[in-house]
């Protein structure tokens, strides 16, 4: 059980997932949380990482940094994708060995799993067959990462561990419409078709892609309980082991933004993996289920948009 007196860095808060960790820390009573802005410091640079480590001393530490997007930002910014992540990846990991950190929670991703892996996907498929080519650059930063916390643990003895979530959603996302994902880009189209009093909202890809979606802060739930309680080097995948296609998804999602709307198909547009769900049976033993159904999450998600729209403050 982790200390909530002792210094806790979330590295990456003001992104969807960095932003429900600090809730979710708060809202448990930890007293002192540190953070650090990408204006204050460059999770690339390790030198500037181990001054800022060396000053701040933190005890724990959630690595939820990184460069995140959609399918569209990963294949026209792959360097960037990957550049970017191994370098986050490594330089926070290193920091945290150095001054002692006693735990660190390191956030993956289910791409890191081979395209075609057996549906739902255990732990065990990481690295059993080639990756999905629109977001390979993420993964083997990501892939990266884990090996990172598994080997600093094998050659150090450090208690690093890793989490690999499925597709998140919920406030605090980011609702560009290139950029993002699938999620916030379809409840903002359809937002703005309604606003616009237009009845065609357009989906890419074929609509047949299956996807899981986590609510975010489900996903800090989770992250605070394996923080607690579990440790060893095996990863732990964080889902609800329940999927949809991407059909019926954006059809849930006007149902509840824009009923009278028609969908369109840009099969232009790629699918990325033809499905992603991955198996949940090892939390689900550790004890901890998510709570949230997508349907709830939907509402409270637009909710929020809608609210965040009125004042300006989209992350665009
Ligand atoms: P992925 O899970 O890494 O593929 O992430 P995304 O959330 O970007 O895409 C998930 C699926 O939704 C893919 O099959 C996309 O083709 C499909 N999709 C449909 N409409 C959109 C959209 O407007 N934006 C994004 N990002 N994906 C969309």
């Amino acid at each position: 059980m982790l200390d909530r007196n002792a210094p806790v860095f979330v590295a990456g808060h003001r992104g969807l997932v960095g932003s429900a960790i600090i809730r979710r820390l708060e809202a448990d009573g930890f007293t002192d949380l540190r953070t650090a802005g990408r204006e204050a410091l460059d999770l690339r640079d390790q030198s500037a990482v181990n001054s800022w480590f060396d000053a701040q001393r933190p005890t724990y530490v959630f690595l939820v940094a990184g460069t995140v997007g959609g399918i569209h930002a990963n294949t026209s910014r792959p360097a960037e994708f990957l550049y970017d992540n191994l370098m986050i990846h490594a330089t926070v990991v290193e920091a945290a060995h150095r001054v002692g950190v006693e735990k660190l929670l390191y956030l993956g991703s289910s791409c890191i799993y081979p395209r075609l892996a057996e549906q739902p996907i255990t732990e065990e498929a990481l690295l059993s067959g080639a990756l999905e080519p629109t977001n390979e650059g993420y993964a083997l930063a990501k892939i990266a990462g884990i090996k990172l916390c598994e080997t600093y643990r094998q050659q150090y003895g450090d208690d690093f561990i890793s989490a690999m979530p499925t597709n998140l959603y919920g406030p605090g996302d980011n609702f560009d419409m290139e950029g993002g994902h699938v999620l916030p880009a379809l409840m903002r189209r359809f937002h703005e078709a309604k606003e616009a009093g237009d009845t065609a909202v357009g989906v890419w890809g074929t609509g047949n892609a299956r996807r899981e979606f986590l609510h975010v802060d489900d996903l800090a739930d989770a992250c605070l309980f394996l923080m607690d309680g579990y440790t060893g080097p095996g990863h732990v995948n964080v889902g609800t082991g329940v999927d949809l296609t991407i059909r019926e998804l954006a059809e849930t999602v006007r149902d509840l933004v824009h009923p009278g709307a028609d969908l369109t198909f840009d099969a232009s547009r790629p699918d990325g993996m033809p499905r992603k769900v991955l198996d949940v049976s090892k939390l689900a033993g550790l004890g901890w289920r998510a709570q949230t159904s997508l349907a709830e999450g939907l509402v409270t998600t637009y909710a929020w948009f809608v609210e965040a729209a009125g004042r300006g403050e989209l992350r665009l």
